[in-house]
């Protein structure tokens, strides 16, 4: 079975214009988790000035009500971070660095060596449980076509820090499936996170699971962006992705129609219509 990872109350929230609450942020992680899906990416551990859209990530921990079987997680990208994450009970870590120098400089104000010192320090105290999510894995907004072999070096390098996951990020939307297929097969990374800028994200997830991915990130109702990639929009929506993959006989453990009510709920929090499809043309029964 594969494993998909609503990045919705993060990456999605992130890029929000409207600053939700943490408590509301909350209730969405708490829905989120009665639909069956295994992971949720709660919250992201970087200052409140830099993303005011994150501020109170421990508010939102504290209102979480855990369900059983879910694996909630938070993103950090710096020591800070690391220590305003350990002193929370979420599961598992998601430390990110771009793969190239103009990527970091925006993100986390360093150059991807310094990036990739951090991270390196980061995952040797703590390589159980920690997901490496290497962005702009196929493209920056910054520098263009990224070398696949920068790529492959540093999956290689935090595999043997001990990593147990690395995930490769599509993190502006421009990957087309060859590329997503050759990649991940080349590094053996477990993940995709794809955006749907271009339209390829659906293309690029069912293309990483063929090429031997086994989690794939998606957000709730396609929200989503990045503050910091200019012009990034949503990532692939959960529901649509659900509904292709169920459809095609690939056993998510989601309840399509729990995601579509979400999606729904979403949309009048938000006040306006979401980028996934699925929830307004509705499900298909195949029986
Ligand atoms: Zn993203």
């Amino acid at each position: 079975m594969i494993s998909i990872c609503d990045v919705g109350p993060r990456d999605g929230l992130q890029n929000e214009r409207d600053v939700l609450p943490p408590e509301r942020r909350a209730e969405l992680v708490n829905r989120l988790a009665a639909t069956g899906l295994p992971r949720i990416e709660a919250v992201s551990f970087v200052p409140d000035d830099a993303v005011p859209q994150m501020a109170g990530a421990e508010e939102v921990v504290a209102g979480i009500e855990r369900h059983d079987g879910v694996e909630y997680a938070g993103l950090v990208l710096n020591e800070k971070g690391l220590d305003r994450f350990r002193a929370t009970s979420l599961d598992r870590m998601n430390l990110t660095l771009g793969a190239t120098d103009s990527f970091n400089q925006r993100n986390a104000n360093a150059s991807l060596d310094e990036a990739n010192e951090r991270a390196s320090a980061i995952v040797t105290s703590r390589p159980e449980k920690t997901t490496v999510t290497i962005s702009v894995a196929f493209g920056c907004p910054f520098e263009g076509p990224v070398d696949p072999g920068i790529v492959s070096g540093l999956v290689e390098h935090f595999r043997e820090l001990g990593a147990d996951e690395i995930v490769l990020a599509d993190t502006i939307g421009v990957a087309t499936p060859g590329q997503v297929k050759s990649l991940i097969s080349d590094t053996s990374a477990q993940g995709f996170h794809g955006h749907n800028t271009r339209n390829t994200g659906y293309a690029n997830a069912y293309t990483a699971l063929e090429a031997g991915a086994t989690i794939l990130d998606a957000s709730i109702a396609g929200l989503g962006g990045c503050p910091f990639a200019p012009k990034a929009t949503g990532n692939i929506a959960t529901e649509d992705l659900v509904y292709m993959l169920e459809g095609d006989g690939v056993e998510t453990g989601v309840d399509l129609d729990a995601l579509i009510a979400i999606s729904e709920w979403l949309e009048s929090v938000l006040g306006r219509q979401l980028e996934g499809q699925v929830y307004r043309a509705g499900s298909f029964s195949r029986e």
